[in-house]
């Protein structure tokens, strides 16, 4: 009975006791994902997530998952228009699909929407796995207290995500000057969320990251789940902070709990 975990049943098979395989796969919990936001990068977290689950659990083995995806366009321009009600709506309709859909927990696999976190959190039953918690874990366990922040506009100059990494991991983290945020922000919305990656755009990132990390970043989070497209870690001098990898991490984690 190598490898056999339940002593109780032994039925061969290629990937071990059938048995044990049974009871890994019933504990495992159902991802719930709200994607599209862009779907370039959704498509990164159902492949991290399906990938990692594989490593753990091995053979056939994947992922049980629900994810909705919305239509980006209208989101996208009531965003750029202010429309945050109109946006809270389709998130708050997309997360009850999701619950419906017989998820145990919920991601929104973007970092800007935690914009609303609070608001779709009260809206659904289930509970949520929130990108910057994930990110501050990481970051702590790597022992940095001072990070930068890449991101959308709205994630690097408002301060639901720089303030919940203060308030709940002590984080110091710093953003790019104006223009850096301009350009970083120009390059998500005009290139990576239609799958344009372009050298000259990861040239201007790095430039800002070697900004960021000469004012005293000891890391730095890619805190769009874009820019993992464009950038990667063996690019940067300093740990990067791949949001996108370690928000489906931790998804994968929970659901084995
Ligand atoms: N996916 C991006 C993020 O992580 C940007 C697109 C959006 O605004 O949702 O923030």
């Amino acid at each position: 009975m190598v490898g056999c975990q339940c002593l109780e049943r032994w039925v061969e098979t290629e990937y071990g006791c059938l048995y044990c395989v049974e009871v890994k796969e019933s504990k495992m919990k159902t991802i719930g994902l709200i994607g599209g936001m862009s779907w370039e990068s959704s498509v990164e977290y159902y492949r991290i997530i399906n990938q990692l689950v594989r490593e753990k659990m091995g053979g056939l083995h994947s992922a049980k998952s629900v994810m909705v995806s919305v239509d980006f366009g209208p989101v996208e321009a009531l965003m750029q228009s202010g429309g945050w009600d109109g946006v809270l709506a389709e998130l708050i309709q997309a997360a009850r699909q999701v619950q419906a859909g017989g998820a145990d927990f919920l991601l929104i696999a973007t970092n800007t929407m935690h914009k609303m976190y609070a608001e779709v959190a009260d809206a659904i039953e289930i509970p949520m796995i929130h990108i910057a918690d994930a990110a501050g874990v990481k970051i702590k366990e790597a022992g940095l207290s001072r990070v930068g922040l890449l991101g959308t506009a709205f994630t690097m100059a408002e301060d639901f995500y720089t303030g919940r990494l203060a308030e709940q991991f002590g984080l110091d983290v710093l953003v790019p000057d104006e223009a850096g945020q301009a350009e970083v922000n120009r390059i998500i919305f005009e290139e990576l969320v239609v799958g344009k990656i372009l050298p000259e755009s990861k040239t201007k990132y790095l430039e800002v990251i070697g900004g960021l990390v000469a004012r005293g970043a000891q890391g730095v989070i890619l805190g769009c789940t874009e820019i993992p497209l464009l950038v990667k870690a063996e690019d940067a001098s300093v740990p990067l902070f791949d949001t996108t990898f370690i928000h489906a991490e931790a998804a994968v984690e929970e659901a084995g709990r």
